[in-house]
């Protein structure tokens, strides 16, 4: 029985797929006008966990994640440039080639972060004709209405707008911003359809029964969705920042024109934090997965990280916390290779597959099944991944589980943690690097520091290098 917080009752519930066996789940992917920062792919590596912990509980999971490459503009109330040819002005490139690049990009850290690939990876600009299709329902059915700028939802049609995010529609109003789009008819209300602009010709445009344009940003995951999982699926999820915005208009859409709730589940992770703010891409502390390899941090370090906080607590960044996961992944790595060292056990510690040993290894093997149970039930409750990773330690830390019983287990718990177990393999220094290191630091304590560079040199045109530690040299594999 996994239980899940859902946003939209603001409770823990347990999930019942609508088929069968069979989990639908969408997951609003990156706007790919520049990098993923590790805020973002907090967001990727919980959704990542979540279907983990699904397929580990025996159910299939059919994952879609879309690629934003058109529509999202630099401003949430429709107004501002489309990111897209922000970053194309940029780079001097066309949206057309940004788009590609950074899809590429997100794909290489995802992997380096061993995020699974979803099984459907649709693009906006891929299904326009989709989200045209939607946009005439709700014209059919009265929700929307036509402006200078393009057609626009008609929120106020909805008895019940906004019941994702509670939010005040009064208040709202009252406090609407002076530069809302000229024409709008409720502040809530946002574009479906935009124009292109009468003096100047857009790189990303289509033609529509309305006119020449493009979609809004939120048509895009209520057609997707509905194309890869039907007019109701069983969990949606994004950023906390989706909800009051992106996730609600997504409700309006897909109600409004199929009168049902698009996702039974909402699924939202906090935002990851550094010096006390909300890590931005306008931010100067825009950190990715090529700042931790060119601080020679392995990205899974980061991984560990996240899964240190709970999935919807705020988790602040610092270069302590992730140089602290770093050396608890390194201490599981090499507890994990020494367990591959040792010879199968036989003695009385021999663990549950070792000739039997009466009442003794009937404990052991209620102890070791008591662990693995607690390893589920943390996961099982709304994704305790902390807990989670506490019960690893305590599992290595247990004199009585045998080596075998220990490795088995480990594997089994890093195919939700996904924490690259099985990948792992020891690296046998060759002997004549160990030499040449022995030979810089003797250059070194004679302080002859040009023959100590150049052996350093020599090191690294072989694939190793040195790092100085605090605990004296380190032969590193590059
Ligand atoms: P974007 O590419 O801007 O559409 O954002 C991709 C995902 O990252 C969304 O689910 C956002 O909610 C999420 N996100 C953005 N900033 C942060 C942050 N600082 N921490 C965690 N998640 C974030
Ligand atoms: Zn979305």
């Amino acid at each position: 029985m996994i239980k899940l917080y859902n946003t939209l009752t603001r409770k823990k519930e347990t999930i019942k797929p609508l088929n069968d066996n069979l989990i639908g789940l969408y997951c609003c992917g990156p706007t790919v006008y520049w990098y993923a920062h590790l805020g973002n792919l907090r967001a990727y590596i919980f959704e990542d966990v979540l279907r983990r912990v699904l397929e580990y509980n025996g159910f299939s999971v059919k994952h879609v994640m879309n690629y934003t490459d058109v529509g999202h503009l630099t401003s949430d109330e429709d107004s501002g440039e489309d990111k897209m040819e922000k970053g194309a002005k940029r780079e001097g490139k066309t949206a057309w080639e940004i788009a590609e690049f950074y899809i590429k990009a997100f794909e290489n850290d995802a992997r380096a972060l061993n995020i699974l690939e979803p099984t459907f990876k649709p693009r906006a600009t891929e299904n326009i004709e989709e989200q045209i299709t939607l946009i005439k329902t709700l014209e059919e059915k009265g929700f929307t209405y036509k402006i200078a700028d393009g057609i626009y939802f008609n929120t106020s049609k909805l008895k019940d707008y906004g019941k994702l995010a509670r939010l005040d529609i009064e208040k709202l109003k009252a406090g609407a911003r002076i530069e809302m789009v000229e024409g709008k008819k409720n502040p809530t209300d946002f574009a479906l359809w935009k124009f292109s602009p009468a003096n100047s010709k857009r790189q990303m445009e289509w033609e529509s029964p309305w006119g020449l344009g493009f979609p809004g940003w939120h048509i895009e995951c209520s057609a997707m969705s509905q194309k890869y999982l039907g007019e109701q699926f069983d969990i949606h999820c994004g950023g906390i920042d989706h909800i009051p915005t992106h996730h609600t208009n997504e409700i309006a859409q897909s109600e409004a024109a199929f009168g049902k709730i698009p996702a039974r589940f909402w699924l939202h992770s906090e935002f990851l934090l550094i010096d006390g703010g909300k890590m931005a891409k306008s931010d100067e502390n825009f950190l990715t997965v090529k700042t931790l390899i060119d601080k020679r941090f392995n990205p899974l370090a980061y991984r560990y990280l996240t899964l240190t906080a709970h999935y919807r607590s705020k988790l602040n960044f610092t270069w302590e916390s992730l140089a602290a996961a770093q050396s608890a992944l390194d201490s599981l790595y090499n507890f994990y290779l020494r367990l591959n060292e040792n010879p199968p056990q036989t003695s009385l510690k021999g663990g549950i597959d070792s000739p039997p040993l009466g009442g003794v290894r009937g404990d052991l093997k209620n102890k070791l099944n008591e662990i693995k149970k607690q390893f589920l039930a943390a996961l099982n409750d709304d994704l305790n991944t902390p807990e989670a990773l506490a019960i690893v330690w305590k599992l290595i830390k247990d004199a009585d589980i045998s080596d075998a019983d220990k490795k088995s287990a480990l594997l089994d718990f890093d195919k939700v943690l996904g924490l690259g177990l099985e990948k792992i393999r020891k690296i046998e220094i060759p002997e004549e690097i160990k030499q040449l290191a022995k030979e810089r630091e003797e250059a070194r304590k004679n302080k002859d520091w040009a023959k100590a560079d150049q052996l350093r040199k020599k090191i690294q045109e072989s694939g190793w290098d040195i790092e100085d530690t605090p605990d004296g040299p380190k032969i590193v594999n590059r």
